[in-house]
């Protein structure tokens, strides 16, 4: 039986960036520990329930590293004890509030992998971001997942950041190359409404959309030069180094979302936990979301990997899988270098990523 992706979420911030939509919230330490048991009930609940076993694990938020090293670490033993988890484990940190053993004792649990939000190496773009740390900090944080045996790290970089241009993005590039990450993903802001950003706009400079494009190619130009392969519309990696919890929801396979805001894929089946702590927290049943994985959806996943859509992989899934009509729908965007053809797949070219959505329309549609 393939094994599954389990994710958990984490909902706690020390305070809330300008640019994000995530369900985060400010609390303190008893409501940490209490919602650290939550997970652990939810965790038990869900391995009698489903049987599978799992082969990623991902603590995300929120700000999982501000909960400390022992919660942390509670966590992922439930979550072993559980589903297994006897493959990549990532925990994302913010670089501001992570306590200076917190490296050394998740490893212990188990982690093998953390990603750090960064978002840029350029102090005066991390303070716009409401980033809480300097670039120093980033450094020290990196350097310790390194000492405390965690190779395989990987920040986030922001294109689109107020006042941000190609010298700036130069500057956060070449610090990712230099530290030695494993991974990049790389996210173009997208002011979402309800955020700060979107209810002032008129005070920030925001980069328009032909700087933006050259951004994100110069991007893509460095990271691939430096050794970081695009595998994804958004991420970037070393050789072995892609990450195999991500590329469960690109695969279109299943995963388990615990916590609020979470997403899951079993059974064929979509559902979700609310945005609503509490709801989590009574132990309610999350909300179907419907059917999933049919041939529309497994294609726009797809379709957002380098390698994109592999014909013999989608034959197997769907046998009556035929590539004539998508290669027909696809003609003006091969003409355009959007995507590109060859006898095994059908995929997006570094240049189709920019407008990925509209490709992805009207190949599926
Ligand atoms: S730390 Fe991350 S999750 Fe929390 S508010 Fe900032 S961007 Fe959102």
């Amino acid at each position: 039986m393939n094994k599954i992706g389990l994710y958990i979420h984490i909902p706690f911030c020390k305070s809330k960036c300008p640019y994000c939509d995530f369900y985060s919230l400010r609390k303190g330490k008893k409501d940490y520990e209490s919602y650290v048991s939550s997970v652990k009930r939810s965790l038990k609940m869900w391995a009698e329930r489903t049987e599978k076993k799992a082969d990623t694990l991902y603590l995300g938020g929120g700000t999982p590293s501000l909960l400390g090293g022992e919660l942390i670490s509670e966590i992922v033993l439930a979550a072993k004890e559980s589903f297994g988890c006897n493959g990549e484990i990532t925990v994302e940190c913010n670089p501001s509030c992570i306590e200076t053993d917190f490296f050394k004792r998740v490893v212990d649990a188990g982690v093998n992998r953390v990603s750090l939000g960064m978002q840029s190496a350029v102090d005066s773009e991390r303070k716009k971001l409401g980033r809480l740390a300097d670039v120093k900090a980033v450094e020290r944080a990196i350097n310790r997942a390194f000492l405390s045996g965690i190779e395989n790290v990987s920040v986030d970089l922001m294109i689109g950041i107020p006042d941000q241009n190609e010298k700036t993005l130069a500057q956060s590039l070449e610090f990712c190359a230099q530290s030695g990450v494993k991974h990049i993903s790389a996210y173009m802001l997208k002011v979402e409404e309800g955020t700060f950003f979107h209810e002032n706009p008129h005070k920030f400079n925001f980069p328009d959309e032909d700087l933006t494009a050259d951004l994100y190619l110069q991007m893509v130009n460095f990271l691939e030069t430096e050794g970081y392969s695009q595998y994804e519309i958004s991420n970037f990696a070393q050789q072995e180094y892609e990450s195999r919890h991500n590329l469960k929801y690109w695969n279109c396979e299943e995963y388990l979302g615990i916590g609020p805001a979470a997403h899951s894929f079993l059974n064929g089946k979509r559902f979700y936990y609310p945005r609503d702590i509490q709801f989590f927290e009574n132990g309610e049943e999350p909300v179907s979301d419907g059917d999933g994985g049919d041939l529309q959806e497994y294609i726009m996943l797809k379709l957002r990997l380098k390698d994109g859509l592999i014909f013999e992989e989608c034959k197997k899934r769907f046998s009556d899988f035929s590539e004539t009509e998508y290669i027909q729908k696809a003609e003006p965007m091969l003409k355009a270098g959007f995507m590109k053809l060859d006898d095994k797949s059908l995929a997006i070219t570094t240049r189709g990523f920019l407008i990925s959505n509209s490709i992805i329309e009207k190949i599926v549609y």
